[in-house]
């Protein structure tokens, strides 16, 4: 029996090429192997292989995950960092995941590969056939080269990926793909991953649903994810000084950035149940100083924007006529996209709520085991229907998830 190793990069290229290859080759016995070092940042790299297996679980495809060694892809495009995309960083990347997959495969007993890279618009359909042909020999065994385009194969693509919900990347995937591909957008901040939180609208956040999803459909419980548009708020940088000495702080979140450094002095204060306002002078620039300890604060309504708030904690000192110093940068991005998920029938009067966000201090959404366990032990009445649980996006700016979802019920309603 003829054995075929297929490379997969992403659940998209795989959704409509694997269906290809099952039907174009019904006696083979077909293994998936996703094998992507050249990936940045890892939480991406992380959400292309859940979408991967989502896909090969739903066609009963067995799939290897292969190893994130990022630094010798690294290494080996050393040189060719600058090169646009189908250029010569591109050949030896395509050369590296080939060349691995042929060695697996090898390994495996396994007499075929091919890659559903050829399935990518973006791809040289030619380069990928001599690459794929030329490692094949070396290693004794065959490239399938597959023309998955032909025939309408763009168009199964899209709609079985629409009908999946699969997440859908917006680069190739490397670092200088994505800095050529996206020139002119400060792409900065989609690179680094602020404190240890799932921030509303990030990578996290999705890979966060994403693997409460595939946990649901291994166990044939039905999800949906309800996905929606915000204006999203990011902190640079900020720095708060008294009397010249630095202060730890955190924002409110939306505060509106300062332009060059602010100098002021505290004019009044008032006191609140839970804080004390302090006032400056020549500015609407606020200091809050907590009664408790310094903490992240979820915004509780969504805002586009807000003067300056600063946050202390209850043992910062802070007096009547003290000299100020703040400084702040902030951006925002206003095609930011979250999303809700719902497990099991939406018409269920009996619904449980978790949040999948969470603020930079990593408190507030919940915990991938708690939800986990919820869905396990209420297994029964999720396929029945008599329950729903929904995994709210974005509830720390303003409870949006909730908004959105609620919104959302009406429509369904209406249908
Ligand atoms: S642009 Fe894509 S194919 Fe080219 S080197 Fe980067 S990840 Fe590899």
């Amino acid at each position: 029996m003829d054995k075929m190793l297929v490379h997969i990069c992403c659940g998209v290229d795989a959704v409509w090429a694997i269906r290809k290859l099952k039907e174009q080759f019904p006696d083979t016995k077909i293994k998936g192997f996703f094998y992507d070092p050249n990936i940045h940042p890892e939480e991406e790299y992380e959400l292309r292989w859940i979408e991967t297996k989502r896909v090969c679980d739903s066609l009963d495809i067995d799939c290897i995950k292969g190893e994130y060694d990022l630094e010798n892809w690294l290494n080996q495009v050393k040189g060719y960092e600058n090169e646009p995309e189908r250029g010569e960083r591109c050949s030896i990347c395509h050369d590296i995941r080939l060349e691995k997959t042929a060695k697996v495969a090898k390994e495996l007993g396994f007499n075929k590969i091919t890659t559903v890279l050829l399935m990518s618009p973006k791809k040289d359909f030619q380069v990928l056939k001599q690459i794929g042909e030329h490692i094949a020999q070396k290693y004794g065994i065959q490239f399938q080269s597959v023309e998955f385009r032909k025939g309408g194969g763009i168009e199964m693509m899209n709609k079985l990926s629409k009908q999946q919900q699969l997440y859908h990347q917006n680069y190739c995937g490397c670092i200088y793909g994505l800095f050529k591909q996206r020139q002119g957008l400060d792409i900065i901040t989609e690179l680094v991953s602020f404190g240890k939180g799932r921030l509303a609208g990030s990578r996290e956040e999705l890979l966060f649903i994403k693997q409460i999803r595939s946990f649901c459909e291994n166990l044939g419980v039905s999800c949906k994810e309800q996905t929606f548009s915000f204006i999203n708020w990011k902190l640079i940088s900020s720095i708060m000084k008294i009397q010249k000495q630095p202060v730890y702080h955190t924002l409110l979140p939306y505060s509106s950035p300062i332009k060059g450094i602010l100098r002021a002095k505290i004019e009044s204060i008032i006191e609140k149940a839970d804080k004390y306002i302090y006032k400056l002078n020549k500015t609407d620039t606020q200091i809050w100083k907590l009664k408790k300890e310094l903490k992240e604060i979820p915004l509780k309504e969504p805002r586009i924007l807000t003067n300056p708030v600063f946050i202390v904690g209850k043992d910062t000192n802070l007096e009547i006529g003290q000299k100020i110093e703040l400084q702040l940068k902030t951006e925002f991005d206003a095609s930011a996209k979250s999303q809700n998920l719902i497990i099991g029938d939406i018409k269920s009067p009996n619904k449980i709520f978790f949040h999948s966000d969470t603020l930079p201090d990593g408190t507030m959404g919940a915990d991938l085991k708690e939800i986990i366990s919820c869905i396990k032990q209420n297994e029964e009445p999720l396929k029945r229907g008599s329950i729903c649980i929904v995994v709210l996006g974005a509830s720390t700016v303003g409870n949006l998830g909730k908004r959105a979802f609620l919104e959302y019920t009406e429509l369904e309603s209406n249908l």
